[in-house]
């Protein structure tokens, strides 16, 4: 069974290919969708991280018929800021007008993070990810993953992207952007909504999928 990703995001790009790399011999082939970038993009404009995914998967799986497509919508919601950026998490610098074309979107959006923790005592985040999975733009099944974790004051590490060097996990005592692509994959909010989907599929396979082998 193949899944086809899109998305367009880099960061979110190597995830996908590394648990694809990881998991080749189980029932289900994850793939980066073909032709993806002649597709127009949709307007993400749901006010939930559930919302958006299933908006995503929907548009795209309309032009890829047959196909079954996987879409992420994911974000960092922040204790201090009640729950911002959470669905903005991408445009967060855009919605305020700072975001910088040369400095590039990441660092606009860290930047704007750590502007808005100045005075925040309560450091408190998490990550969200929830995933859609469609064929011919009906959505069959959801999962989501989530990954709590403190912002830091100042960047830390090379790595991962988006708010990554800001997000402190506490149980590896390390930033997002210091860990390796197997702990990512174990650790991750997109990782934990990953291994759901591929849980809720084999407990639960619904019947165009047939027999679902684990
Ligand atoms: P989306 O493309 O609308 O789902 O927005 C996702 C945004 O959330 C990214 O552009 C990042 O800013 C942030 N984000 C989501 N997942 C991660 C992650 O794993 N690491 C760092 N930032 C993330």
């Amino acid at each position: 069974m193949d899944f086809f990703v899109a998305t367009t995001n880099p960061g979110k790009l190597a995830d996908f290919r590394h648990a694809a790399s990881l998991w080749q011999n189980e029932a289900v082939s994850i793939q980066i969708l073909p032709g993806l970038q002649a597709i127009p993009e949709p307007i993400e404009n749901a006010l939930t991280f559930e919302g958006n995914a299933r908006l995503k998967a929907e548009h795209y799986s309309r032009y890829a018929p047959g196909i079954w497509i996987l879409c992420d919508d994911s974000g960092l919601e922040v204790e201090a800021l009640e729950g911002r950026p959470g669905v903005r998490s991408a445009r967060f610098a855009k919605d305020v007008g700072a975001y910088d074309e040369e400095a590039g979107l990441d660092a606009s959006n860290n930047a704007v993070l750590l502007l808005a923790m100045l005075e925040q005592t309560d450091r408190r985040a998490r990550y969200r990810c929830v995933l859609a999975l469609a064929k011919d733009s009906k959505v069959y099944r959801t999962s989501s993953g989530e990954l709590d974790g403190e912002l830091l004051s100042d960047p830390e590490g090379e790595g991962g992207f988006g708010y990554d060097p800001l997000f402190f996990v506490p149980e590896i005592a390390r930033t997002m952007a210091q860990t390796t692509p197997e702990e990512r994959l174990a650790l991750s909010h997109r990782g934990r909504a990953l291994r759901s989907l591929l849980q809720s599929l084999s407990s639960d396979p619904f019947p165009d999928f047939g027999q679902f082998p684990r």
